[in-house]
């Protein structure tokens, strides 16, 4: 293992396979470089027949401070150069709106589109803040355990865009709470997200990673192929009230929104609603 891998594959039961975010010193922030190493720690689980469920946890006190705005595009091209793609709208050199939405189509949309349809139960197990694109690594788990500390929030309206890339908002949510949360950008405290429905467990901080743990090692107790075909039906369900058409059009208003703000100020997102520190880039 390399000093600088951003995830962690452990297996710390049979069956059960636990992939980690291991970058808390930026807060787990989301580079290029790690969604693709969680993309493939997600297909080596996926390929596993001994593996029956997939635990996605983070290390340090925050579960994800979403994408990493620091990164350069330069950055950006030179790790997918080195990566299979996964999906087939290939990055093109004509400009406009073609790079960038081949870019978030692979990596935003496509990978956490992926990960919700792996046929195996995953878990996610969150503690801390959760902003943005971290909820586009919770959201496609099956099953969602909070620290009572953990807090969602997607701020992208903030930065002139209509949500973040992978826009599940309404079935996470409610439509309702869904356009007041992408409104106001306020947080969604764990209590909140669980009379929701989108968190199915709150726990005390201590004893996230051994709840999440045993969840799991009653899953794993089950037949594969039967709890495959349930979490196929119950995606089905979703998919049939038009859910993966949802999420297309939200994709498209999002690149909309990116090709606005490199109109209006150069940026794909508008810098009033980001750090000082970030914008220079
Ligand atoms: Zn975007």
């Amino acid at each position: 293992m390399s000093d600088d891998e951003r995830v962690l594959y452990e297996t710390p039961a049979p069956h059960i396979v636990r992939i980690v975010l291991n970058r808390p010193e930026a807060r787990n922030a989301q580079d290029t470089k790690m969604l693709y190493e969680l993309n493939d720690a997600f297909d080596r689980a996926a390929q596993d027949n001994e593996i029956k469920v997939i635990i996605l946890a983070a290390a340090g006190p925050h579960f994800s401070a979403g994408h990493d705005l620091r990164e350069t595009s330069d950055e950006k091209k030179r790790i997918v150069s080195q990566k299979k793609r996964v999906g087939t709208w290939h990055s093109s050199g004509s400009g406009g709106a073609h790079p960038n939405t081949a870019h978030e189509k692979e990596v935003y949309l496509g990978f956490s589109e992926r990960w919700r349809n792996i046929p195996k139960p995953t878990i996610a197990q969150v503690q801390g803040k959760c902003i943005a694109g971290g909820l586009m690594l919770v959201w496609p788990c099956d099953i969602i355990v909070a620290a009572d500390d953990a807090a969602f929030l997607d701020n992208t309206v903030s930065m002139g865009v209509g949500g973040c890339e992978y826009f599940a908002h309404p079935w996470e949510l409610g439509p309702r709470k869904a356009k007041e949360v992408l409104f106001t950008a306020d947080w969604v405290s764990a209590e909140d997200a669980f009379r929701l429905g989108m968190v199915n467990h709150v726990v005390p901080r201590g004893e996230l990673e051994a709840f999440t743990m045993k969840l799991a090692e009653r899953i794993a107790a089950k037949p594969l192929f039967a709890l495959k075909l349930a979490k196929e039906a119950v995606n089905a369900a979703q998919d049939a009230a038009g859910r993966g058409l949802a999420l297309q059009t939200a994709f498209a208003y999002h690149q909309l929104a990116h090709s606005h703000n490199m109109q209006v100020h150069g940026l794909p997102i508008d810098p009033s609603g980001i750090s000082p520190a970030i914008r220079k880039k």
